[in-house]
């Protein structure tokens, strides 16, 4: 059988027909391929991003973690080792900042004899502390004395149970005035906070008013005594039993 011209014409027609609808479906499926594989592809980097963020915040959370100090108790002395800037209240009766410390180290004294592991920070101490009770100790003064009295500050409502046990212990012998918790915003925005973590509570406590004769002079002799208190204070809020550590209750109720 001859084929006409026509006819070639018409054959070679549809076998180029062919030719290109097979490749342009080779040419497609290429660009679907390769549409696919960058998809996946950036997907994959996506993910290894996120994991390295992720990775990276674990990692560093760690390195935190590990960097801070960990006790049960960390005790500071407000305004102590500070020679400008805030140093503290004084009057004619005594200067806030000379008797901080020895607040502090009293108490810290009474709970390393008993056993317990404290973390003793002056007023700059730019390091995070892991521990079960935080207490800065200050006490305040006023420009028209014995306006004040003791009071306590505290940034969140989970330390009011333990700022409340001090206010019950400390109001057996204190026989002046206290000043509602978080009076000012010294007291309820304290910059040692933010050092502190604890399990139970971070507390800044007024111990009374050094600008205040009837005060200071009830506070002066008692000092060391009222660190001791501190440290059964903070012995019965780490462990809720206070052995090893006694109520200073004689001391602090003599005369
Ligand atoms: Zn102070």
């Amino acid at each position: 059988m001859t084929i006409s011209a026509s006819g070639r014409l018409m054959n070679l027609y549809r076998m180029g027909g062919y030719i290109f609808q097979t490749n342009t479906s080779i040419i497609d499926m290429t660009r679907k391929k390769f549409i696919l594989l960058s998809a996946s592809g950036a997907l994959f980097a996506i993910f290894c991003l996120f994991f390295i963020i992720r990775f990276g915040h674990w990692a560093k959370r760690a390195y935190h973690y590990a960097q801070m100090d960990h006790a049960d108790v960390y005790i500071q002395a407000g305004h102590e080792g500070r020679t400008r800037g805030s140093t503290g209240a004084s009057s004619a009766y005594g200067r806030e900042i000379d008797w901080t410390p020895i607040v502090a180290d009293e108490a810290t004294r009474v709970l390393r004899a008993a056993g317990y592991e404290v973390i003793r920070a002056p007023a700059d101490h730019y390091k995070r502390s892991k521990v079960d009770l935080a207490l800065s100790i200050h006490f305040d003064g006023s420009v028209n004395p014995c306006n004040t009295g003791a009071s306590i500050g505290y940034d969140d409502p989970t330390d009011k149970p333990a700022a409340d046990a001090w206010k019950a212990l400390y109001d057996q012998y204190f026989p002046y005035k206290w000043m509602p918790d978080n009076f000012t915003r010294n007291l309820s925005h304290y910059y040692n906070y933010h050092y502190t973590i604890t399990r139970d509570a971070e507390l800044l406590l007024e111990l009374g008013d050094i600008s205040c004769k009837k005060q200071a002079n009830w506070l002066k002799p008692r000092l060391k005594n009222i660190g001791g208190l501190l440290a059964y204070f903070a012995a019965e809020r780490v462990d809720g039993n206070t052995k090893g550590v006694p109520e200073p209750k004689a001391a602090m109720a003599q005369p």
